[in-house]
């Protein structure tokens, strides 16, 4: 006899170290924008695995792509060249006005390769080693020392401590704060262009403009995060070209493989300082992840993905704009493109499980923020329809 979901729910909880406390939902497959549980139960899915799953499931092409890259190679190690590895980098360098790409597994690992390229970049002006990093309160860019080191999170650091030296936190949009701490130690400004995790935070263009203008000025390099809020998501490829400006390096991740693990730093050519013996990977981009990433990136361009989000996140916009205006337990509504979120008065945990009950998907993000990443191919139908859930939810 087959178990049950809570058979499967057992064993995993036996098995797996406890750093999550998990949905108690199993899941089993997904159909386009919706999930369906081990007991065939719907839901509508507004977190796309937080935000990986850019085209849904199973979105025409994407499974046959790596399907046949799994049947020819999946992998070779980076002693070798191979076609997808050499088309994803091209079209990547294209879609962002990059100049060299460096896949990795994940988007902790793309934002390892770019403190190191930061650190290399100014080591080889002067020889020293006390350079420092300026980063962002509020911050999230992953769990490794390097990457937890420029988190802006005292309850993710502190039992890790002592962390990379030369950290130091500015206030996200608060550009004075930033100019505080800049001397001539500083390597690196270090944030995501459009704050996930910290609670769904837009950086101001005045922001953005007077960051890229410190970094011309003094040398210093721009490390954009972009993890979660590129790929589209904002309604541009990349968020930083809602600002009109490059950053000196950039990391991605989340949805450019749409489910298989992939990320990568980009750099500009001044920022591309690592050179054989510095860095690498024995899985990072290969040929299986990036003909996932290749394909994604076709269909990115030939469905206009983009100009999708453009529209669609304008009709979210308006529709939590609606939502916030009609009650008083939400305080705040903000975001781009479909990448927004809702701070409620208190922690909305019992909200996000009514919605599970009723078959919706919502993630939060920091504690008071319910945030919508949904997969980039949701229709106006669908909002209307997580509207609708979420409004009883409230309710
Ligand atoms: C998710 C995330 C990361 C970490 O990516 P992983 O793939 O989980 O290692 C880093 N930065 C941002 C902004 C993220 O959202």
């Amino acid at each position: 006899m087959e178990k049950n979901k809570q058979a499967y729910m057992n064993e995993a909880e036996e098995a797996l170290l406890h750093t999550y406390n998990r949905f108690q939902i199993v899941l089993d497959h997904g159909d386009g924008v919706y999930l369906y549980d081990l007991e065939g139960k719907k839901y509508l899915d507004f977190a796309a695995g937080i935000a990986v799953f850019a085209l849904g499931y199973h979105y025409p092409g994407y499974d046959d792509a790596v399907k046949n890259q799994v049947d020819k190679l999946i992998h070779t190690s980076n002693l070798f060249y191979s076609v997808p590895v050499a088309e994803a980098a091209h079209k990547l360098k294209s879609v962002s006005g990059m100049d060299r790409v460096f896949f990795t597994n994940s988007g902790t690992e793309a934002m390892e390769g770019a403190i190191k390229s930061a650190k290399k970049y100014a080591w080889q002006k002067d020889g020293s080693h006390d350079h420092e990093i300026i980063a962002m309160k509020g911050s999230f860019h992953g769990r490794s020392i390097g990457a937890l080191s420029v988190t802006g999170n005292d309850h993710y650091q502190e039992p890790f401590k002592p962390l990379l030296s030369g950290i130091k936190f500015a206030q996200y949009n608060d550009l004075d704060s930033v100019k505080a701490l800049v001397n001539e130690k500083t390597c690196a400004i270090v944030l995501e262009t459009l704050q996930g995790e910290g609670g769904i935070y837009v950086a101001d263009p005045s922001f953005m403009q007077g960051l890229k203008e410190i970094c011309e000025e003094q040398d210093i390099l721009l490390i954009l995060d972009e993890v979660q809020c590129g790929m589209g998501r904002t309604g541009s490829m990349f968020c930083y070209q809602n600002y009109g400006i490059r950053p000196d390096i950039v990391t991605v991740a989340k949805a450019l493989g749409c489910g298989v693990p992939i990320g990568a730093f980009l750099c500009t050519e001044k920022a591309a300082v690592l050179t054989p013996g510095d860095h690498g990977t024995t899985y990072g981009g290969n040929p299986l992840v990036c003909a996932a990433a290749s394909k994604v990136l076709d269909i990115f361009e030939q469905d206009h993905i983009v100009d999708h989000v453009k529209e669609v996140g304008a009709y979210l916009y308006e529709q939590l704009e609606k939502l916030t205006a009609e009650t008083d337990k939400i305080i705040a509504h903000r975001g781009m493109g479909l990448m927004q979120g809702i701070e409620f008065n208190e922690a909305p945990g019992a909200i996000v499980k009514k919605a599970q009950d009723k078959g919706l998907i919502v993630i939060t993000a920091e504690n008071n923020v319910i945030r919508f990443v949904p997969p980039l191919v949701i229709e106006k139908q669908h909002v209307d329809e997580m509207i609708a859930i979420l409004k009883e939810c409230i309710e």
